[in-house]
């Protein structure tokens, strides 16, 4: 097999995205990579690809235990066999995996870093054929990064200990320079093929609210996302408690997660989100590292968080499966105080001493301010991230509450003819041309002064958009400018009506005009590319939806684990009559064809059967 057909039959994907066949290449020419890509790029497809062929075992070291056994199940269910070294594992589950690993029957071991040197697993090392290892997350081994992670450390002192030096990836979605170079310093990688991907995720709508009231404003959120699954982060401990409780009283399945809950109850909560057994999940940072639930359509941030950094990435667990999501975020000046108060009471990192935790907090206040400066900018609010992290954009992206996005066609045909009959009206009466603004503020019905010293308030067309604003009037004199039925004349800037005007005034004809749709109470629901099939490929997806759900709970694992979203979108789309079809369908691979294509084909066949029938 090569990469290509792993990407296919393993993971059901016919193209690599930015980076990751590049990174793939490196480590599989035996170099070491460094890959810095954004939440939701798709780092794990890096190793877990390499970790199919190389000849010995992948060694993935990650942060969260707790997701470990997800990855891993995920991983299974795409056939490959893969295992995971914690502490959650009982002794004989532990000797089990040690005696599997000896043997031979891993591709890929998921070890949670204070594992490394530990026990058993430090004794076995040399009797395993260790080929690559992964260090995901790998910004927690920096100091400057915000989830330092001392365990981290031991990774090298892991690789230094090995006979064999195996090729080292680090993977992280971190962006600022001191990390990197701390990860690729600390790291000790080998002149690595360093890759740095786009930062910008197009399906993700960007927003900052100023509402008075917050709960109100996600009360009005959260009703046009019911069926949604999502995450409302929350500043303090304190916040997640009262905002949840808000969320079931109002009848949400909304669950909490904070460093505050018993080790139990936070697996479990977390877990009730992954499963979709809750669809709301209301939390602290302390949620979310390593989560990679496919389906999350929006994340909310009730409070505005300590920096760009730590944004992005929370509001990056949205739309990883590449469907439409939304990132909102509820910003007061309150935000701001309790940053400040974060970030002045932060716990103190004992392994720092007194100056290096004064560079700490300056470097936290500056990243403040460009947290706050995001929250009050009217401009492209894409534009300001990919800024700060030094990328290149466009400045106006169409897809954030700064960019004007909702645009409608309006027809202006009436209000076209009221406007050119004026100039006409007026260049009668004076016999010479005025300015757009005379005509603007005789359609105004203005009571100005030159206005009636020049008689015009006794034309028929005067005070005839009495109702409408100053601009409005002057935006659709330059439209209908721009659209070639009035011209400016250079040298007195005055008013004329061309030849084409003729067709409006005398022979009706139609003019149109794109304008910002009004802000309703709430804007409509996000359209999740679900809602962009047509409507018979709809009905479809929910018959596929509901099918998913039955294999899901009948195999006791996350229903986007047995397809995304993404996929069931596509599948409505292609309406797969056969296997070889069905294979066709994007994160479709050989074994969940195996797996689930004989049922899913039925339900398409019965469908189209009774459309047809
Ligand atoms: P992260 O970089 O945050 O770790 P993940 O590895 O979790 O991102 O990937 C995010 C999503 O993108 C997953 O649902 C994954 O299956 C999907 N994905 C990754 N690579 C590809 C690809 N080449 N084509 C389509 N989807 C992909
Ligand atoms: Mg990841």
């Amino acid at each position: 097999m090569d990469k290509y057909e792993v990407l296919q039959r393993c993971f059901g994907y016919s193209s690599f995205r930015a980076g990751q066949e590049e990174l793939i290449d490196g480590i599989l020419s035996g170099r070491d990579v460094f890959g810095i890509m954004p939440t939701g790029g798709g780092k794990s497809i890096c190793y877990q690809v390499p970790a199919l062929l190389l000849p010995g075992i992948t060694l993935v070291v990650s942060p969260l235990i707790s997701l470990m056994r997800d990855q891993v199940m995920a991983l299974r269910s795409a056939g490959v066999p893969a295992a995971y070294i914690n502490s959650t594992l009982s002794g004989s589950q532990m000797q089990t995996v040690y005696r599997n690993l000896v043997a031979g029957k891993y591709k890929i071991v998921y070890v949670a870093p204070e594992r490394l040197d530990y026990g058993g697993f430090g004794s076995i090392v040399e009797r395993i054929d260790i080929s690559f290892l992964a260090v995901d997350e790998a910004h927690c081994i920096s100091q400057w990064g915000q989830d330092f992670r001392p365990s981290y450390l031991r990774i090298v002192q892991f690789i230094d200990s090995l006979s064999v030096r195996p090729v080292v990836g680090a993977f992280t979605a971190t962006a600022t320079d001191q990390v990197r170079e701390d990860v690729e310093r600390i790291l000790k990688l080998r002149s690595p093929v360093r890759m740095v991907t786009g930062f910008d995720r197009p399906n993700l709508y960007f927003e900052v609210r100023k509402p008075q009231s917050k709960d109100a404003e996600l009360i009005r959120l959260l009703t046009s996302r019911r069926s949604k699954s999502g995450i409302v982060y929350c500043a303090t401990r304190k916040k997640v408690e009262e905002v949840c409780q808000l969320l079931l009283d109002r009848g949400y399945a909304a669950t909490r997660y904070h460093a505050g809950l018993e080790e139990e109850e936070r697996t479990e909560n977390q877990e009730d989100f992954l499963y979709d057994r809750k669809t709301v999940m209301v939390a602290t940072n302390a949620f979310g590292m390593g989560i990679d639930k496919s389906n999350v359509s929006f994340v909310i941030h009730y409070n505005m968080p300590k920096s760009i950094e730590a944004y992005y990435q929370e509001a990056g667990r949205a739309g990883r499966d590449g469907t439409d999501a939304d990132c909102i975020l509820l910003f007061s000046t309150n935000d701001v105080r309790t940053a400040r108060f974060l970030i002045d009471n932060s716990s103190d990192n004992e392994e720092l001493d007194e100056a290096q935790r004064e560079a700490v907090r300056q470097q936290d206040l500056r990243r403040l301010d460009s947290m706050v400066g995001y929250c009050k900018t009217g401009d492209c609010l894409r534009g300001f991230l990919l800024e700060y992290f030094g990328q290149k954009h466009v400045a106006v992206c169409g897809n954030c509450g700064s960019c004007q996005t909702d645009l409608e066609t309006v027809d202006i045909t009436r209000e076209a003819q009221m406007i050119l009959s004026c100039v006409r009206r007026v260049s009668d009466r004076l016999g010479y041309y005025v300015g757009p603004a005379m005509i603007a503020r005789v359609m105004q019905g203005s009571r100005e002064k030159r206005l009636l010293e020049l008689g015009l308030d006794d034309l028929s067309t005067y005070g005839l958009m009495k109702t409408m604003g100053r601009t409005a009037i002057r935006g659709m004199i330059d439209h209908l400018e721009a659209e070639g039925y009035l011209f400016t004349e250079q040298e007195h800037q005055t008013l004329r009506l061309t030849e084409k005007a003729g067709q409006v005034l005398f022979h009706g004809q139609q003019v149109t005009m794109r304008r910002k749709v009004e802000k309703e109470e709430e804007k409509a629901p996000t359209v999740v590319s679900v809602q962009k099939l047509d409507p018979q490929d709809a009905d479809l997806f929910e018959v596929l939806r509901s099918l998913r759900g039955e294999l899901a709970r009948e195999a006791q694992m996350p229903a986007y684990m047995v397809f995304s979203n993404a996929t069931l979108t596509d599948m409505a789309r292609k309406k797969p009559r056969t296997m070889s079809e069905f294979w066709k369908v994007s994160g479709v691979g050989e074994i969940k064809a195996n797996w689930y294509g004989r049922q899913f084909l039925e339900r398409i066949g019965s469908f189209l059967a009774e459309q047809e029938g």
